[in-house]
């Protein structure tokens, strides 16, 4: 399971929300309802909130390439995106629906030459990756499940109005889970060297902070959300930056 919210500062409230809801491993397949339920029924999706110009059909390639678009769609998405997906650009060009973005996700990850290992990581690895239009609860970004009632990810409104970036890193994250990184303690990992999704997802943000052929604002949305996991998410902190990466 991975959370939007990093501030080091938390009510008692909301830390035990957390704490609840940070077991990162559950074992039951829900459904989930929630506002975007509403705006699928219409296909009318709000414009990305987070650097938008990284969602641009520039970048989009398989939006032109269907032979792509499938191949894309065999990292991991399960059969039930239709109700995801339709008006998948606006005006501006600029891929908004949470199918598209999805895809635009997985296409940095494919589609970058030095990112070709983490693709196979997910290939060997993923669960059916789930496009909820429901909220698990307040804060979720996304959510693996393992247990008698099947195996699924789930990703959810927060995942799709995140950048492209971060949303391939909770891709990563999830698939973690996933091969069987351990489950979170709390909302954290333990350390570093224990190893678990949190590191993993570095791992990867690091891998495309300096991967050719990206742009300037893919690096510096790369660096923002680097900083922010490794500052926040584990109980033994790490002093590790992205130089220790090169
Ligand atoms: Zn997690």
């Amino acid at each position: 399971m991975v959370f939007q919210g990093f501030s080091r500062v938390r009510t008692a409230a909301t830390a035990q929300m957390l704490l609840t809801l940070g077991a990162g491993c559950g074992s039951e397949l829900p459904e989930y309802s929630g506002p975007l339920c509403e705006k699928a029924a219409s296909g009318d999706w709000s414009p990305a909130g987070m650097r938008a110009e990284l969602d641009h059909v520039d970048y989009a390639k398989w939006i032109d390439d269907p032979e792509l678009e499938a191949q894309l769609l065999t990292y991991g998405m399960d059969d039930q995106w239709e109700h995801l997906s339709g008006n998948d650009v606006n005006e501006d060009g600029i891929v908004v629906s949470p199918y598209g973005k999805t895809l635009n996700a997985y296409q940095l990850i494919v589609t970058t030459p030095d990112l070709e290992g983490w693709g196979d990581y997910i290939r060997q690895h993923t669960y059916p990756v789930h496009g909820s239009c429901g909220q698990m609860k307040p804060g979720v970004v996304a959510h693996t499940y393992s247990g008698r009632s099947g195996h699924r990810t789930d990703v959810f409104e927060l995942f799709y109005d995140r950048n492209v970036v971060s949303r391939a890193g909770f891709l990563i994250h999830e698939v973690g889970h996933a091969a069987g990184l351990p489950c979170h303690v709390g909302e954290q990992d333990r350390s570093w060297d224990e190893g678990g999704a949190y590191r993993l997802q570095l791992e990867f943000l690091a891998a495309v902070y300096y991967a050719e052929g990206l742009s300037e604002a893919h690096r510096e949305a790369a660096r923002t959300e680097f900083t922010r996991i490794m500052r926040n998410k584990f109980v033994e902190a790490s002093e590790l930056t992205l130089q220790d990466f090169e």
